[in-house]
Parts: structure tokens; C-alpha cells; sequence
């Protein structure tokens, strides 16, 4: 889904109200220069008019010659400025992104075989979405500083290695092709095997591309289904909360086992999976649980749809958080 239609709204304003601060800047440069240079408006209408005669007799003749004597008047309008101790651009048109003149689109491009594009987003407008998406994304900071290019292959060797390899390799092969494949990613392992970390190196991936990514902890996430169900206060607000959930591109389902495990988790837990999948959305779900425990702590049917439908990576060894950190 990218943007929800609230959120491209939401940058369309944004570039609203630049564009709205840029013309009253302008406005309030050309009051300035009025009363500063009242010789520049002299100057600035007689090229006016001298522009519209010239133009009507260069028709009339058929002349493509450049006109000089309208060259002549916007250096001597810059020389004005200049002399003044403006800048000679200082009545220009205010942008603060030149390329799209603030409108989060480039339009007038051509391919290569000439074929214009409808309406192209702008590097500014590309730069909004993914802060955007950053910020609708629920992530905490260890998670945004995990990246694909920061992860080490130090302190693991014999199987922990192999398996951390497999899992980066099949986590990059997630995210390269995530445009055209619907998948699923389970990521199980022991406590600071770097499941988190590699949960947040696919989100990140994800968000740069432009992807609407929703991290939950586990905990978190059943205490927000609960409200949601039980809750009296702000029914209709979760209520609406929890339906965007099933448009996010991904969610993530962070130490899945370390909530609360009841008969209200499992069922919610399944429907949402269920549903998601329906509806062809992505789901990544990380857990210490191994399947025997997965099994017994849901229900087969849970168990079931991730073995069926879930990439499965294993992360394996003692807590390397603690290695790395040089406590061991
Ligand atoms: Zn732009």
C-alpha cells in the first residue's frame, strides 16, 4: 500500500503550505524592492510593454532573432538588485525544491523512446514518504539502526554461522522479491541470536523501497488486539486502527511466546494470520519457540499455516549480544 490515502494527503498539504509561504515571501520581496528601488517597477513595466510590442512585430515578421533590447532590460533589472546589495535572483520564484517547484512531482519527462510519464514522484516527495513511513512504522531505535550492511559474522563459527548466513541470504532474497512474490518470513531462535536485528535489516530494506512496514512486540501487539476486543474507551478508533493493520505491507510480530499465551491470544493470533494471508499481505513473525512449542502453545491450525506458508530461518548459538559486547 505505501502512503494510506490520509498520509499522501496529509505531504500534498505540506507542499500546499510551502508553496503557500514561498508566494507570500515573494510578495513580501516585492513590497520591499517597491519601496526600496521604486525604479525597478519603472523598469519592470516598461519591459513589460516593450516585451508585448516586440513580440507582435517579431510575429508579423517572422523573426526568431533573440531580442536584445529585452536582454538589455533583465540585466539592467539584476544590475538594480545588485546594486542594491540584493541578490540579483532575489525576485525570482521561491522553490525550495527546483526540481519539482515544490509540487512533489516531475512532469514533461520523456523515456527513451519518447514516451512521455504521466507524472513521476520527486526525490522530495520520495524523501516524505519513507520519513513518513519511518514514523507510521512503530519502531524503536535499536530497530531503525538495523541494517543489512552493519551485520557481523564475528564471534560465530561451524553451524551458528552456516545458519545466520542461510537466514541473511534468505532475508535478502525476501526483500529483493517482495515487489512480485507474496511471502512470509518465520525467523526462530534462542534469545540474542540477532532475530530482531534481522527483523529490522528487512524492514528498513522495506521502508528505503517504499514499503508500509507495522512492528509490533509480541506483547504489544495482543495488548492492542485486547483493547481492541475488550476495551470500552476508543472503540472506534482501535476498531480502525486494527482494519488498517491488513493493509500494511508487512507487520511484524516480534518474540512471538513471550506474551501471555491464553485461548483469546490464539484465536486472534490465527484470524489476523488468516487474514493476512487472504489477503495476500506479508507477514513476519519472530519467535524462540521451537515447533513442538509453537504447537502446543497455539493450535495446529496456527502451526499448520506457518509451516505451509512461511519461509523458515533458524538463528542458533549462545546470546551473542552478550559476546559482543565483551561481558563474556
Ligand atoms: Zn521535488
Amino acid at each position: 500500500m505505501g502512503l494510506t490515502n490520509e498520509q499522501y494527503n496529509r505531504i500534498m498539504r505540506e507542499y500546499e503550505a510551502i508553496q503557500d509561504e514561498n508566494l507570500r515571501e515573494l510578495h513580501r520581496r516585492k513590497e520591499e524592492i517597491d519601496r526600496l528601488l521604486p525604479e525597478y517597477e519603472s523598469i519592470a513595466q516598461s519591459s513589460a510593454s516593450l516585451a508585448l510590442q516586440k513580440l507582435k512585430a517579431r510575429l508579423e515578421q517572422g523573426s526568431v532573432e533573440p531580442d536584445t533590447n529585452f536582454m538589455d532590460i533583465a540585466s539592467k533589472k539584476k544590475a538594480l538588485l545588485r546594486n542594491a546589495g540584493f541578490p540579483e535572483t532575489y525576485l525570482d520564484p521561491i522553490y525550495q525544491c527546483k526540481d519539482c517547484q515544490d509540487t512533489g512531482y516531475l512532469v514533461g519527462r520523456t523515456t527513451q523512446d519518447g514516451q512521455a510519464f504521466a507524472k513521476t514522484k520527486c526525490h522530495c516527495f520520495i524523501k516524505r514518504e519513507i520519513a513518513l513511513l519511518y514514523e507510521n512504522s512503530n519502531m524503536d531505535n535499536s530497530l531503525l539502526s538495523s541494517h543489512f550492511r552493519d551485520i557481523s559474522y564475528d564471534y560465530r563459527d561451524g553451524e551458528d554461522l552456516r545458519h545466520l548466513k542461510s537466514a541473511v541470504m534468505q532475508a535478502h532474497s525476501f526483500v529483493d522479491s517482495f515487489e512480485t512474490e507474496y511471502q512470509n518470513f518465520y525467523l526462530m531462535g534462542t534469545v540474542g541470536t540477532g532475530k530482531s536485528f534481522l527483523s529490522g535489516c528487512i524492514a528498513n530494506a522495506l521502508i528505503e523501497k517504499g514499503y508500509s512496514v507495522m512492528y509490533f512486540s509480541s506483547i504489544g501487539f495482543f495488548d492492542l488486539l485486547s483493547r481492541y476486543s475488550f476495551g470500552q474507551k476508543n472503540k472506534e478508533v482501535l476498531y480502525n486502527y486494527c482494519k488498517n493493520l491488513y493493509n500494511y505491507d508487512l507487520v511484524i510480530i516480534d518474540d512471538l511466546g513471550t506474551e501471555m499465551t491464553n485461548s483469546f491470544v490464539s484465536s486472534q493470533l490465527f484470524d489476523f494470520i488468516n487474514e493476512r494471508h487472504l489477503r495476500q499481505k506479508s507477514t513476519l513473525i519472530s519467535s524462540n519457540l521451537s515447533f513442538e512449542e509453537l504447537r502446543d502453545r497455539y493450535s495446529d491450525r496456527i502451526f499448520s499455516r506457518i509451516t505451509a506458508n512461511y519461509i523458515i530461518c533458524r538463528l542458533t548459538g549462545p546470546d551473542y549480544r552478550l559476546i559482543s559486547n565483551g561481558i563474556r
